[in-house]
C-alpha cells in the first residue's frame, strides 16, 4: 500500500512524452501519470510540465510540498546553467532550471536520464547496496551515470558517467564510428547506441532491416550474419566500457535502453570487458563486476528523477 509520508515528485522529459510521478518513502506510486511532449515549443513544454504538477497536487494534496526533480535527456551546462546536449532540442539553451523554479514556485533538481537510470537502481533496483555503480543506457542515445554509496554523483562539470561522447576507443587506431549529432565524429553513441547496431545489420546483409528484438532472435536461430553483428557489438561495448572500468572500477553496472532486453549481452560481455581491460595475467582475465539489467526499465528515469532530493523528514 502506497504511504503519505516521504513524498517525492519525479518528472521524466523524453522525446515522445513527459511523465510525472509522486512516490513514496518505499519507492511505492502514489500517483503516476503522463502527457505528450511539445515539439519545439519551450513555452509549451513549460505548461505542460506545469498541467502536470497541478494534476499531481490535486491527486496527492499531501505531496503539495514534496520536492521535484526531474530527468532530461541532456545536460545542465556548468557555466551558462543552460541545457546542453538534449535530444528535446526545444529545450537547449534555456536556463530550464530557473524557469521551472518560477513556474514551480520551488526549486528543481535535474539530470540527465543516465543519472536517473543509476539514482533509480542503486535505491531499490539491480545496484541496490553498491557503494560504486555505474548505469548505462543504450538505446536511441548512448548515456551513462556513476553512483557512490547509494546517490547519483553528478560530478563538478555535471558530467560524470556521460561517456556516450567521448570518443570510441579503439587499439588498432581504426575509425569505428560515424558522423554524432554533437558535431563530432567517432563517439561512442555512434557505434553502441541501438540505431547502430541496427544499422550494422543492415550494412552487413546490404540493405535488410531487422528491429533489435528481431536480431536477437535470429541469433538464437543460429543465423551467422546476425551472430556476427552482435559478437562485434558486444565486443564494441567490452572495448567502451574497459575505459570506466580502467577510471572507475564499479562493482556493479547496469544497463537500460532497449539494447538491454537482448540476453546475449549479459552471459558475454563480461568476457569481452575482460579481453579489453589492463590486468596481469591476459590468458586468464578475472573480471570481478556484476552486469546486470535495469530493474525498473523505462521507469527508472521518472523514478530516479524523484530520488534526486534527500527524503523530507
Ligand atoms: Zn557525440
Amino acid at each position: 500500500m502506497p504511504e503519505r509520508q516521504g513524498l517525492r515528485i519525479g518528472f521524466d522529459v523524453g522525446g515522445t512524452k513527459i511523465s510525472i510521478c509522486v512516490l513514496d518513502a518505499s519507492g511505492n506510486y502514489v500517483f503516476k501519470t503522463e502527457s505528450p511532449t511539445p515539439r519545439d515549443d519551450y513555452a509549451g513544454f513549460l505548461e505542460v510540465a506545469s498541467s502536470l504538477l497541478k494534476q499531481a497536487h490535486a491527486a496527492v494534496p499531501e505531496a503539495s510540498h514534496a520536492s521535484i526533480g526531474l530527468g532530461i535527456p541532456g545536460e545542465i551546462d556548468v557555466v551558462s546553467n543552460t541545457v546542453k546536449n538534449a535530444n528535446s532540442t526545444c529545450l537547449i539553451g534555456h536556463d530550464l532550471e530557473a524557469d521551472l523554479a518560477r513556474v514551480f514556485g520551488q526549486p528543481v533538481r535535474i539530470a540527465n536520464d543516465a543519472q536517473c537510470l543509476i539514482s533509480s537502481e542503486v535505491h531499490d533496483g539491480a545496484a541496490k547496496g553498491a557503494t560504486v555503480a555505474f548505469g548505462v543506457i543504450l538505446g536511441t542515445g548512448v548515456g551513462g551515470g556513476v553512483a557512490i554509496n547509494g546517490e547519483a554523483w553528478r560530478g563538478n562539470n555535471r558530467l560524470a558517467g556521460e561517456w556516450g561522447h567521448n570518443a570510441f576507443p579503439d587499439r588498432d587506431g581504426g575509425h569505428t564510428g560515424s558522423p554524432c549529432y554533437c558535431g563530432r565524429d567517432n563517439c561512442i553513441e555512434t557505434v553502441l547506441s541501438g540505431p547502430a547496431l541496427v544499422a550494422a545489420y543492415a550494412d552487413a546483409t546490404a540493405g535488410e532491416n531487422a528491429q533489435l528484438h528481431e536480431i536477437e532472435k535470429m541469433v538464437a536461430d543460429g543465423d551467422p550474419v546476425a551472430r556476427e553483428v552482435l559478437t562485434e557489438y558486444i565486443d564494441n561495448l567490452g572495448k567502451a566500457l574497459a575505459t570506466v572500468v580502467g577510471v572507475l572500477d564499479p562493482e556493479v553496472i547496469v544497463l537500460g535502453g532497449g539494447v538491454s532486453s537482448i540476453h546475449a549481452i549479459y552471459r558475454e560481455l563480461p568476457e569481452r570487458i575482460a579481453a579489453h581491460m589492463f590486468h596481469s595475467s591476459p590468458a586468464s582475465p578475472r573480471f570481478a563486476t556484476s552486469i546486470v539489467k535495469s530493474r525498473w526499465g523505462p521507469d527508472s528515469g521518472v523514478r530516479g528523477a524523484a530520488r534526486l532530493w534527500p527524503l523530507p523528514r
